[in-house]
């Protein structure tokens, strides 16, 4: 928390000394380490990757957080200090491990646990059985299910980016998401399940890759997740949990969105740095990768977390069904095949081994 409200008193411009985006860094990695008090965790599998910093190469002087004016420090106040004060309470739920009732859960209770999640702000919930990949180098999970969220972010605000007010709004979609998931995990304790927030800027797992093997959506090409509710104007988190029996859908129906993505390239376009491949880039380790993450984050730093690509995605342009109606509904349309194929049955084998 200290360490948070230094990222909002912290001189500007040239006087700027620390990187604001290492104080988050240095958060993030505080509230990682609080898995390792539990035992029995999920381990990433060796394809794993390492969660991407939000520290940029370019100077202090030059980020956007470093040269804030007064008047923009103060309407970021109702919401930077709440974000910090709920991910120290999601932090908490991680001091010991959370010994549960149950592990099967009533079709009744989980309409509660989803109403109850959609009455606080969250546009979808879904489910999914962690992939040992989905979990970054280094960390763990606690359980071995989550139940994956997203909320919207406005429209009108994200058409403004890269701005302040569009950075404002995707730090309210970060609280938002903090508060969501403290408030549901509590619930699914008092009913008697293991439940864990994850942190709402970016936690222990790839939560957009979660969500797409969650079907909640598709990965479009500029690398975030599309989705019916939202279309690219989302953020997601996750509550991980042990309950087992939780309708984990069998398969994606919107993969057809990256073959509307083969056809657009508008992000590829859009972006100023040229950040995203023209091309999905397979990896080695099986992943996809869609950006050129240093070269964005450069641009991302000093631009108040540009967002670019998120606001002229025709999916937050026109919205997920009109694009579905005329792509898939024109018989004349191109279907094909991209080269990013997402394995939507993990493996036994990729799961990570539990240990003591
Ligand atoms: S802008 Fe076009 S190519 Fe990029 S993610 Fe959106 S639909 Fe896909
Ligand atoms: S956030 Fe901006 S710099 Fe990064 S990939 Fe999107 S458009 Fe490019």
């Amino acid at each position: 928390m200290i360490n948070g409200l230094k990222f909002l008193l912290m001189p500007s411009g040239e006087k700027a000394v620390a990187k604001p985006n290492d104080v988050l860094d240095r958060i993030l990695e505080r509230h990682d380490k609080k898995i390792f008090q539990l035992n029995n965790l999920i381990h990433p599998s060796p394809q794993a990757e390492p969660r991407h910093t939000f520290t940029p190469r370019i100077p202090a002087s030059e980020m956007a957080m470093a040269t804030l004016s007064g008047r923009q420090r103060l309407k970021i106040l109702p919401i930077m200090p709440r974000l910090l004060l709920e991910m120290e309470k999601s932090a908490g739920f991680y001091k010991e491990r959370f010994q549960p009732a149950s592990n099967h859960i009533s079709a009744e209770a989980l309409k509660e646990i989803e109403e109850l999640a959609f009455a606080k702000g969250a546009t979808a919930v879904n489910y999914v059985k962690i992939p040992g990949d989905s979990i970054f180098e280094g960390k763990a999970a606690p359980e071995p299910y989550a139940l994956v969220f997203t909320v919207k972010m406005d429209k009108e605000k994200m058409d403004t980016a890269p701005s302040f007010d569009a950075f404002r709004e995707v730090a309210r979609g970060y609280m938002r998401m903090a508060v969501i998931a403290n408030i549901v995990t509590n619930r699914l304790r008092k009913l008697g399940y293991a439940a864990y927030p994850g942190t709402a800027l970016g936690g222990l797992s790839d939560y957009c890759r979660l969500a797409e093997l969650a079907s909640i959506g598709a990965i479009g090409y500029h690398g975030l997740l599309i989705s019916p509710e939202d279309g690219a104007l989302l953020r997601i988190n996750t509550i991980y949990t042990n309950i087992e029996n939780l309708p984990i859908p069998a398969e994606n129906p919107h993969a057809w969105v990256r073959d509307f993505c083969s056809r657009c390239k508008k992000c590829v376009r859009s972006c100023p740095v040229d950040a995203i491949y023209e091309q999905p880039q397979p990896q080695p380790n099986g992943r996809v990768k869609c950006i050129e993450a240093k070269t964005c984050l450069d641009y991302f730093a000093a631009n108040f977390g540009c967002a670019i690509c998120i606001d002229v995605c025709p999916f937050s342009q026109m919205g997920y069904d009109v694009i579905k109606e005329r792509f898939r509904g024109n018989p004349n349309a191109a279907h094909f095949t991209i080269p990013m194929k997402i394995e939507l049955e993990f493996k036994e084998e990729e799961i990570g081994r539990l240990s003591d």
